[in-house]
Protein backbone atom coordinates (compact mmCIF):
# COMPACT_ATOMS: atom_id res chain seq x y z
CA UNK A 1 0.00 0.00 0.00
CA UNK A 2 1.31 3.61 -1.14
CA UNK A 3 1.89 5.77 2.37
CA UNK A 4 -0.86 8.82 1.81
CA UNK A 5 0.17 11.92 1.09
CA UNK A 6 -0.85 14.79 3.22
CA UNK A 7 0.47 18.00 2.01
CA UNK A 8 1.61 19.34 5.75
CA UNK A 9 1.93 23.13 6.23
CA UNK A 10 6.02 22.27 6.00
CA UNK A 11 5.63 20.64 2.22
CA UNK A 12 3.49 23.40 1.22
CA UNK A 13 5.94 25.96 2.31
CA UNK A 14 8.85 24.13 0.95
CA UNK A 15 6.97 23.83 -2.41
CA UNK A 16 5.76 27.55 -2.64
CA UNK A 17 9.78 28.28 -1.96
CA UNK A 18 10.30 26.24 -4.66
CA UNK A 19 7.95 27.74 -7.08
CA UNK A 20 8.71 31.24 -6.78
CA UNK A 21 12.16 31.04 -8.51
CA UNK A 22 13.40 29.86 -11.79
CA UNK A 23 16.67 29.15 -10.98
CA UNK A 24 15.94 25.68 -10.47
CA UNK A 25 17.59 25.77 -6.82
CA UNK A 26 19.52 22.27 -4.91
CA UNK A 27 17.90 21.38 -1.98
CA UNK A 28 20.68 23.46 0.57
CA UNK A 29 19.40 26.23 -1.49
CA UNK A 30 15.96 25.53 -0.76
CA UNK A 31 16.85 24.63 2.80
CA UNK A 32 18.26 28.12 2.99
CA UNK A 33 15.29 29.81 2.11
CA UNK A 34 12.35 27.50 3.94
CA UNK A 35 14.71 28.43 7.37
CA UNK A 36 13.54 31.82 7.30
CA UNK A 37 10.53 30.72 7.65
CA UNK A 38 10.24 27.80 9.40
CA UNK A 39 13.59 28.11 11.53
CA UNK A 40 13.74 24.59 13.26
CA UNK A 41 13.98 22.80 10.10
CA UNK A 42 16.88 20.44 9.40
CA UNK A 43 18.24 20.06 5.81
CA UNK A 44 17.14 16.21 5.84
CA UNK A 45 13.67 17.18 6.44
CA UNK A 46 13.77 19.38 3.73
CA UNK A 47 15.55 17.04 1.24
CA UNK A 48 12.77 14.13 2.06
CA UNK A 49 9.84 16.52 1.91
CA UNK A 50 11.27 17.19 -1.51
CA UNK A 51 11.50 13.47 -2.20
CA UNK A 52 7.88 12.93 -1.22
CA UNK A 53 6.93 16.14 -3.47
CA UNK A 54 8.78 15.13 -6.23
CA UNK A 55 7.34 11.08 -5.99
CA UNK A 56 3.77 12.93 -5.70
CA UNK A 57 4.52 14.59 -9.12
CA UNK A 58 4.19 17.81 -7.29
CA UNK A 59 8.33 19.23 -7.96
CA UNK A 60 10.81 17.60 -10.54
CA UNK A 61 13.84 16.23 -9.42
CA UNK A 62 16.17 17.17 -12.53
CA UNK A 63 18.49 14.29 -13.25
CA UNK A 64 21.79 15.98 -15.04
CA UNK A 65 25.13 16.19 -14.91
CA UNK A 66 27.07 17.36 -11.74
CA UNK A 67 27.04 16.42 -7.78
CA UNK A 68 23.70 18.33 -6.55
CA UNK A 69 20.67 17.64 -7.67
CA UNK A 70 18.33 20.70 -9.06
CA UNK A 71 14.44 20.54 -8.02
CA UNK A 72 11.97 22.22 -10.26
CA UNK A 73 8.53 23.66 -9.49
CA UNK A 74 7.17 23.69 -13.12
CA UNK A 75 6.21 20.20 -13.68
CA UNK A 76 4.80 19.99 -17.07
CA UNK A 77 7.64 19.25 -19.31
CA UNK A 78 9.45 21.27 -20.84
CA UNK A 79 13.08 21.35 -21.53
CA UNK A 80 16.74 22.76 -20.15
CA UNK A 81 19.45 24.43 -20.96
CA UNK A 82 22.94 23.79 -18.24
CA UNK A 83 26.03 25.49 -18.39
CA UNK A 84 28.92 22.92 -17.28
CA UNK A 85 30.82 26.05 -15.70
CA UNK A 86 29.09 27.20 -12.96
CA UNK A 87 26.19 24.75 -13.19
CA UNK A 88 23.48 27.13 -13.65
CA UNK A 89 20.66 25.42 -15.07
CA UNK A 90 17.48 27.34 -16.76
CA UNK A 91 14.20 26.65 -18.81
CA UNK A 92 14.38 27.01 -23.14
CA UNK A 93 11.40 28.41 -24.44
CA UNK A 94 11.45 25.23 -26.76
CA UNK A 95 7.86 23.71 -28.01
CA UNK A 96 7.70 20.05 -26.82
CA UNK A 97 8.74 17.14 -29.40
CA UNK A 98 5.79 15.24 -28.83
CA UNK A 99 6.49 13.07 -31.85
CA UNK A 100 9.67 12.01 -30.99
CA UNK A 101 7.85 9.91 -28.05
CA UNK A 102 5.83 8.15 -30.72
CA UNK A 103 8.91 7.22 -33.17
CA UNK A 104 10.80 5.99 -29.75
CA UNK A 105 7.60 3.69 -28.94
CA UNK A 106 7.46 2.49 -32.87
CA UNK A 107 11.04 1.44 -32.75
CA UNK A 108 11.50 0.07 -29.39
CA UNK A 109 8.32 -1.28 -28.00
CA UNK A 110 9.03 0.36 -25.25
CA UNK A 111 6.08 2.08 -23.08
CA UNK A 112 7.33 6.07 -23.26
CA UNK A 113 5.77 7.68 -20.34
CA UNK A 114 8.42 10.92 -21.11
CA UNK A 115 11.40 11.89 -22.20
CA UNK A 116 14.18 14.89 -20.99
CA UNK A 117 16.29 17.32 -23.34
CA UNK A 118 19.30 19.17 -21.85
CA UNK A 119 21.50 21.59 -24.21
CA UNK A 120 24.84 21.77 -22.15
CA UNK A 121 27.05 24.82 -22.90
CA UNK A 122 28.17 28.08 -20.93
CA UNK A 123 25.67 30.39 -19.89
CA UNK A 124 26.44 34.47 -21.12
CA UNK A 125 28.45 35.10 -18.06
CA UNK A 126 30.75 32.33 -18.55
CA UNK A 127 31.58 33.47 -21.72
CA UNK A 128 32.23 36.65 -20.82
CA UNK A 129 34.68 35.30 -17.55
CA UNK A 130 36.59 33.32 -20.46
ZN1 LIG B 1 27.79 29.56 -16.32
MN1 LIG C 1 12.67 24.03 -15.45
Amino acid sequence: MPKQFRMTNQRRIILEELCKVTTHPTADEIYEEVRKILPKISLGTVYRNLETLSEQGLALKLDMGGTQRHFDGTVKNHYHLRCHKCGKVADIDLSVLDEIEEEAQKLTNFQIDHHNLEFVGRCQNCQKNQ
